[in-house]
C-alpha cells in the first residue's frame, strides 16, 4: 500500500497520472491508450525528415501487405477476378504489382539507372529486408535511395487505381517520368552543393 503524507501548506492540484510531470498532453494520452509494439526494422524507410507524407502512408500500409490488391479482396469475395489489371497475365500480389510486373520492373529499370541500386532481381520482402538495412542514415543518396522506393510504390499504385477506377492508363515510360520528376522536385530543396553526383543523376541545379 502507498503511504499519502498530506502537506497542508501546498495546494491541492490535479495530476494527469500517465505524464511523468503531472501535466496532460496528447503524446502521453496517446501513450497510454496503445500497446507499445518493438520498431520494426524498416521504420526509417517509410519515415524520415524529407519523406513525402501521402506516399509514405502507402508505402507503410504495402510493407504491412495491407493494400486491397486483388489476391486479398479474392478471399473474401471469390466473384473477384485475381488477374492483375495492368498486365492481364499474373495474379495480383503486392510481390507482383510493385516488382515481378512487367510495367513494374520498366520503371524500377530506369530507376536503377539513375540510382544504381540492385533491386531489380529481388522479391519484394527481399527488398526491403536489404533496404532497411542498407539504406541507413540521411545522406542526400540513401534519401534519394528512400524517396525512390516510397514515391514509385505509390505511382505505380495509382497507376493500378485509375486502370480499375477511371479506365484511363499510362505506359511505364508515362509513370516512371511522374515518379523522376516528383523525386527531382523534392530533392531540389536540398542543398547538394557537396553532392554532384546526385545533381547530375537527378538533373537537379544545386545552385
Ligand atoms: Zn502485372
Amino acid at each position: 500500500m502507498p503511504s499519502y503524507n498530506p502537506n497542508s501548506s501546498v495546494n491541492d492540484r490535479v495530476r494527469w497520472l500517465p505524464s511523468s510531470n503531472g501535466t496532460y498532453s496528447a503524446s502521453s494520452a496517446l501513450a497510454s491508450l496503445r500497446t507499445p509494439h518493438p520498431i520494426v526494422p524498416w521504420f526509417k524507410l517509410v519515415w524520415f525528415p524529407q519523406n513525402i507524407p501521402r506516399m509514405s502512408f502507402i508505402l507503410y500500409v504495402a510493407i504491412r501487405g495491407r493494400l486491397s490488391t486483388r489476391d486479398r479482396i479474392h478471399k473474401y469475395d471469390p466473384m473477384v477476378v485475381t488477374t492483375c489489371v495492368i498486365c492481364n497475365t499474373h495474379p495480383e500480389s503486392h510481390a507482383h504489382l510493385f516488382f515481378k510486373c512487367l510495367f513494374s520492373r520498366a520503371i524500377w529499370t530506369q530507376l536503377m539507372n539513375i540510382c544504381g541500386s540492385p533491386w531489380n532481381g529481388l522479391f519484394w520482402n527481399a527488398f526491403i529486408d536489404w533496404a532497411s538495412t542498407h539504406w541507413r542514415g540521411n545522406s542526400p543518396t540513401i534519401v534519394a535511395d528512400k524517396l525512390c522506393l516510397g514515391v514509385a510504390v505509390y505511382h505505380i499504385w495509382r497507376e493500378r487505381n485509375c486502370r480499375i477506377f477511371e479506365g484511363t492508363q499510362k505506359t511505364s515510360s508515362v509513370v516512371a517520368h511522374f515518379i523522376i520528376d516528383t523525386i527531382r522536385c523534392r530533392l531540389s530543396s536540398f542543398n547538394l552543393k557537396n553532392h554532384p553526383i546526385i545533381s547530375l543523376n537527378w538533373n537537379v541545379n544545386s545552385s
